[in-house]
């Protein structure tokens, strides 16, 4: 089959590779309709993440057809269409019981902390991905999700982690009627978040990104207002002055770790406005949210990223929440969101690839030319 290979930081290419077998009882075998590229593989392709091998195959968003199903499978068939939550999770442990799925102590027992995710490294499990003809779905019972017949297959692949994620994002915010949100992240993922938080009953919505199309895909997509952070010197003033000095009740951290920043830079050559080796995102969330506010991350970092304002955070009294979305525990009410018209995910999708253009497909992503918000791998024919 065709199938995404990792060669190394910033090399990606298309590769013929052996079709996945059933390997346990509870294992489907899904052949890929839709595969998305995610602001997290990016942090794959920059190098980022540990034990990123050469030779896997990445992809955690994915819906597909179910081709064949292990012995002890009760909850699918051949032919059913399904779609894909890009957390691997037993649904029985600790963890899963609380329905925090993205931390499942059974998928990947040998990390300390995440748990297991389609296609990220051997960090998260070593699982094979889904930007490829087929992919082995471990668990079947417990993560897919047939999708209802009025539910567009390009809508389906985002409720798989973009819009869970932008959605768990703006949950974690605890945002209380009349707020102030700040987002910061124009991708997916933040768009999805400041979509989110108008539904939660925010009062304002404020993005923050550097890219000129995709504030201004903001605008219309999340009805908010943004800024663009070239223009400001001081983030946490700036957020102060608008907001009667009290800062933001809400900020929210839909960037993670620099090398979306970085890698643009190197790419385009457009010099950004950074804190030298620091986390930009978390000072601008702790330093911009008022007293007693909620900071809510969902941008990724490295496991042992440690520079993080933390005396900061403690002297406002705020509250820190974070972790992997729990894709799962959000589909029934992300899809009546869809059902009643109240959004329609899949107006992020800017750009559609075949397979064979996988190393396009990644370039263009990581350098968000041409107009990139969000891509999706279609197969051809
Ligand atoms: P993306 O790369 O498309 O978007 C990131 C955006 O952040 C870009 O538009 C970039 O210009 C902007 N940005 C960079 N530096 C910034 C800064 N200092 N201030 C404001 N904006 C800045 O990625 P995405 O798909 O939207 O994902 C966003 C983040 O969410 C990534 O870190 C990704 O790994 C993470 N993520 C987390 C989960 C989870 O479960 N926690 C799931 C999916 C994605
Ligand atoms: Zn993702």
């Amino acid at each position: 089959m065709l199938a995404m290979n990792y060669r190394g930081p910033y090399r990606v290419r298309t590769v013929h590779k052996a079709e996945p077998e059933i390997e346990h009882p509870n294992d489907a075998i899904v052949r890929v309709t839709r595969s998305c590229i995610c602001g997290s593989d990016l942090h794959l392709y920059h190098g980022l993440v540990p034990d990123t091998r050469v030779g896997s195959t990445f992809g955690h968003e994915f819906t597909g057809i179910v081709e064949e199903v292990g012995p002890s499978v009760q909850g699918l068939k051949k032919g059913d269409a399904v779609l894909v939550p890009f957390n691997i999770f037993c649904g029985s442990c600790f963890f899963c019981r609380k329905e925090l799925y993205g931390n499942c102590h059974n998928v990947n027992p040998e990390a300390t902390a995440v748990g297991g995710i389609y296609g990220y490294s051997h960090t998260a499990g070593g699982y094979d991905g889904g930007q490829a003809e087929f992919v082995r779905v471990p668990m079947a019972d417990v993560g897919p999700t047939v999708i209802p017949a009025d539910l567009d297959l390009d809508d389906a692949v985002l409720l798989t982690d973009a819009y869970p994620t932008g959605y768990q994002a703006a949950e974690m915010g605890e945002i209380a009627q009349g707020d102030t949100v700040v987002v910061f992240g124009a991708g997916p993922v933040g768009l999805f978040a400041a979509k989110s938080a108008w539904l939660m009953g925010a009062g304002r919505v404020i993005v923050v990104d550097h890219i000129e199309h995709r504030l201004e895909f903001a605008k219309t997509f999340a009805q908010c207002e943004v800024i663009d952070f070239r223009t400001v010197d001081d983030m946490a003033l700036h957020i102060k002055r608008m907001t009667d000095w009290l800062g933001a009740d809400v900020c929210i951290d839909c960037v993670g770790c620099e090398a979306a920043g970085s890698a643009l830079q190197r790419l385009t050559g457009i010099k950004l406005k950074m804190q030298a080796g620091a986390a930009t995102v978390l000072h601008w969330c702790i330093n911009a949210v008022r007293k007693g506010g909620t900071v809510s991350i969902v941008g990724v970092y490295g496991p042992t990223f440690n520079a993080v304002p933390i005396g900061n955070a403690l002297n406002k009294g705020l509250t820190l929440r974070m972790n992997q979305a729990s894709v799962k525990r959000h589909l029934p009410r992300l899809i009546e969101h869809i059902q009643a018209g109240r959004i329609k995910p899949s107006e992020v999708i800017s750009h559609r690839f075949a397979l064979e253009d996988i190393a396009d497909a990644y370039h263009m992503f990581s350098s968000k030319l041409d107009g990139m918000i969000k891509p999706v791998l279609v197969p051809r024919g």
